[in-house]
């Protein structure tokens, strides 16, 4: 229990990804930080649910070891990742084809030592792990003519790839910006590989099955896609909140206490009055930032519902990332996801997750088991439902013009960060903390020393 008199350097408002990952460079800089969580724990949209043995994730099942935020916040190092078989499997015409796995591929070497398969990958100082590595394949590895053209189409698009991933992120961010869709025809790609292979994966990326996205997160989506692998967090996707939450300092953690209103030197909360600070980090979800900040600006949002199923036989698409090039059903992208990570399920059952983009539709779990019959080539009469996860706002859309870095610092005092501050990602979220506690360490720096408990200046 906080109690009403209670006072830190800085309060957070929100224990999602951003706010947990803002009180960790906080507190790493001696800042004294209070996070206020309003659901009985930490997570916001990252929660995984438990059904008898099963552990069930509201949000799509797409990381990848490519995001640099992953490595670069403090404690992210020990995150175990699964990685997806390389490249994804396009279903086209009846027909499953590999694809897209033009990126680097890790060597069966690297990826045995947990840390070393990502160092490879980023050169960086931090990583997080990257366990079992199924299906290693070499370059290239375009074995399918359907959905990507002719050979020539499949060699251009396999050199405008490489391209992408090699151009530096400010080469891409000064390029026209467009709704992807328009930009991928403006540019002369042919309609078949767009249909066949960029509409899914990039549907799938972003959330956005009419690709209305600004090109350049698009460009930026393509470019993390070849920089890395496809992965989930290991145990679930709570497993990345609940390593920032665990290797925060006792206490610093408050769940079940909702936050009223703010200002630059007070949070008022449901449950425990005022609490007083030095700066105010809001770490909500949009909607939420706009009502406790008025004028803050509300964006419109992709729907996204996650289907779980189970059956003791599991399908033979090993450990794929399955995209539907056909548009032949509600289903966006699949994964028997027990093979890419099996710590997810009880023994002798499949877990098989599947994410339906936009509106679903009225008997979703019908629709979405004929059509996951027709993914995958097998019958799904006899598979269980265990979870339908329907989030109406689950992911900001990034429409053109979309401002990739917007302010962090309101005024001195306060801040605020989270996916739509930046682009509609875990990486999104955790590049807005950063961004975040670097002001706030700056201004708390330049006001004075810490842990005291008077107000700051009015912002200039
Ligand atoms: C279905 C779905 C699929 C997704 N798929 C992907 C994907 O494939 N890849 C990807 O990178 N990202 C994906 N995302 C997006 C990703 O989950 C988010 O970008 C990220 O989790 C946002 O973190 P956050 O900390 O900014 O916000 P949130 O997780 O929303 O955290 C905000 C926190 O603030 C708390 N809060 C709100 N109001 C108050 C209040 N008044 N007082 C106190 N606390 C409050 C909330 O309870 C919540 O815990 C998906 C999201 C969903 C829902």
């Amino acid at each position: 229990m906080l109690e009403p008199a209670y006072q830190a350097d800085v309060v957070i408002v929100g224990a999602g990804v951003a706010g947990l990952s803002a009180a960790h460079r906080l507190t790493s800089a001696g800042v004294t930080t209070a996070v206020l969580e309003a659901a009985p724990y930490p997570g916001g949209r990252m929660s995984t649910e438990k059904i008898d043995g099963f552990r069930l994730d509201r949000i799509g099942q797409l990381l990848s070891t490519a995001y640099p935020d992953l490595r670069l916040t403090p404690s992210l190092d020990t995150l175990a990742l699964r990685p997806f078989a390389p490249g994804v499997l396009l279903h086209s015409d009846g027909r499953r084809h590999r694809a897209g796995a033009w990126a680097r591929p890790m060597s069966a070497r690297r990826t045995r030592g947990a840390l070393h398969a990502v160092r490879a990958l980023a050169s960086a100082p931090r990583a997080a792990s990257v366990r079992g590595v199924p299906g290693q394949t070499s370059l290239p590895r375009v074995r399918a003519s359907a959905p990507l053209g002719t050979a020539v189409d499949q060699a251009r698009l396999g050199a405008a790839l490489a391209r992408l991933a090699a151009s530096p992120v400010e080469r891409l961010l000064a390029r026209p910006e467009l709704p992807a869709a328009q930009a991928l025809a403006a540019r002369g790609v042919p309609a078949r590989t767009i249909d066949g292979f960029l509409r899914p994966l990039l549907a799938a990326l972003l959330c956005d099955p009419d690709l209305t996205t600004s090109s350049r997160c698009a460009d930026l989506a393509l470019r993390t896609f070849m920089s890395g692998r496809l992965c989930v967090p290991e145990g679930g996707a709570e497993a990345l909140p609940e390593l920032l939450a665990r290797t925060l300092p006792p206490g610093t953690v408050h769940t079940g206490v909702r936050v009223t209103s703010i200002a630059t030197t007070s949070v008022t909360t449901a449950e425990h009055g005022e609490i007083r600070c030095r700066a105010v980090l809001l770490a909500t979800d949009a909607r939420t930032a706009a009502e406790l900040l008025p004028g803050l600006r509300v964006p419109d949002f992709h729907p996204v519902t996650v289907v779980h199923h189970t059956t003791d036989e599991p399908p033979t698409t090993g450990a794929s990332l399955l995209l539907d090039a056909d548009r032949g059903g509600p289903v966006a992208h699949t994964a028997v996801i027990s093979q890419v990570d099996p710590s997810r399920t009880p023994a002798g059952r499949a877990l098989i997750s599947s994410t339906v983009l936009g509106t679903p539709p009225p008997d979703i779990d019908t629709a979405v088991r004929m059509h996951l019959a027709r993914l995958y080539g097998t019958s799904t009469a006899r598979w269980e439902t265990l979870a339908v996860h329907h989030t109406p706002e689950a992911v900001p859309a990034m429409r053109p013009p979309h401002d990739l870095r917007r302010p962090v610092r309101l005024l001195a005092g306060l801040y605020v960060c989270g996916d739509h501050r930046d682009t509609s990602t875990v990486q999104g979220a955790l590049h807005s903390a950063h961004r975040a506690a670097t002001a706030i360490l700056t201004d708390l720096g330049a006001a004075g020393s810490l842990h005291r408990a008077e107000p700051l200046r009015a912002a200039a």
